[in-house]
């Protein structure tokens, strides 16, 4: 194939590209004069090969992106490229649509920058996308917004009628004396007790997502309320030998004090639930450069790695199938609780040979 048969049918290639593409082609001078229109450009503007070649590119601009092409033929003059410039041009009809242009400078054969040659893809389905992907994360905030509404009412509207069942289960328990009643009302105060502190949670769990948990801090020992808390959870857990393991008589933190004590409580309640068998819990605290550091630790069920980091979400939970109660909120609260204090909280656990978990808290400077 001689030279002039190849150029001849490079250029039918190119012709053949320009012609069957999608994206809009359009060239033009550097005083922006367009010169090439090709049938997607036609397709997408409204305008015929005929009418748009000859006239000023500023047919296809909005009035307001005019000066958009002073900066494109600022740039072509400098021998650059624009690259995916995401803009707005208008049809025939006056309709504004949003596409994505790559602007190239035309070069003769000297070398002269002699014009620019666009690329132009109508992007209306991807805004239209964005668009119905903004709406639907508005219309989610909301919906979780309303969740959390109901919720702070329900676990509200809940505690009311749940004080008084207890205060009457309490002033009862005064007047029976049959041991076989008593048996059974003590169990109707311990589902009472059960149900309130599910009702706690959730009023929490509003709280904080409304960011109305508020903390009463004041400097405190949490080596002193770890110790009351062992006692306090070992009393009414007679079966659990829960040890603790410390070399030191105080730590001094700053805090609110029943907060923290409540995610003291939820850990060791939850190394009991979740023992299975298993009768011996131990509990380290120390402090180590500034930084109080309690671990609680079972030889219970234990937990798979992948589950560690989502146990700390709302209503996670691992072992839904034995008859242990919960909602899954104990350590989403503990974690809330403890960020809200400049801590950390995690956990280190291997399957069937039980979990430690680590809470670390600044210790008072003061
Ligand atoms: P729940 O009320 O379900 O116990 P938590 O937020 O306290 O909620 O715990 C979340 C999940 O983490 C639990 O459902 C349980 O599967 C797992 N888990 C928590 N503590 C332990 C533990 N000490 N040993 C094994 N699994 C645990």
């Amino acid at each position: 194939m001689d030279l002039f048969n190849h150029l001849e049918n490079n250029q039918a290639l190119f012709n053949a590209i320009v012609t069957s593409s999608n994206d809009a082609i359009v060239s033009k001078t550097l005083d922006g004069i367009i010169t090439s229109w090709n049938p997607a450009a036609e397709k997408m503007f409204g305008y015929l090969q005929t009418e748009a070649v000859g006239k000023h590119i500023s047919l296809i601009i909005p009035e307001d992106r005019l000066s958009e092409e002073d900066y494109i033929i600022g740039q072509i003059k400098a021998g650059k490229k624009v690259d995916h410039f995401e803009t707005i041009r208008k049809t025939k009809n006056g309709q504004n649509f949003p596409i994505s242009v790559t602007v190239s400078p035309v070069v003769d054969k000297e070398g002269n920058i002699i014009g620019a040659s666009k690329i132009a893809r109508d992007i209306s389905d991807r805004h239209i996308a964005q668009q119905e992907k903004a709406e639907l994360l508005e219309k989610l905030k909301e919906l979780n917004i309303r969740k959390d509404e109901f919720i702070a009412l329900a676990s509200h509207e809940l505690r009311t009628p749940l004080t008084s069942m207890d205060a009457y289960l309490q002033i009862l328990k005064r007047y029976i004396d049959d041991e076989k009643v008593k048996v059974f009302l003590e169990k109707a105060l311990a589902q009472s007790k059960k149900l309130n502190h599910l009702i706690s949670d959730l009023l929490d769990v509003s709280k904080i997502e409304s960011g109305k948990l508020v903390l009463r801090i004041e400097k405190f020992d949490i080596h002193q309320l770890v110790e009351d808390t062992i006692d306090l959870i070992s009393k009414a857990n007679e079966f659990f030998e829960i040890t603790l393991h410390s070399e030191i008589d105080s730590i001094q933190i700053e805090g609110d004090h029943y907060k923290i004590e409540q995610v003291i409580t939820n850990l060791l309640t939850n190394a009991i639930r979740y023992s299975a068998g298993s009768k011996q819990i131990d509990v380290f605290i120390k402090a180590e450069n500034g930084i109080a550091i309690i671990g609680v630790k079972d030889y219970g069920a234990g937990i798979d790695s992948n589950h560690f980091e989502d146990i700390f979400s709302r209503f996670y939970q691992v072992h839904q199938s034995n008859n242990v109660s919960g909602l899954g909120l104990g350590l989403y609260l503990c974690k809330q609780i403890i960020s809200q204090h400049w801590g950390k909280i995690w956990v280190e656990s291997e399957l069937k040979k039980g979990s430690t978990f680590w809470i670390e808290l600044p210790v008072s400077q003061c």
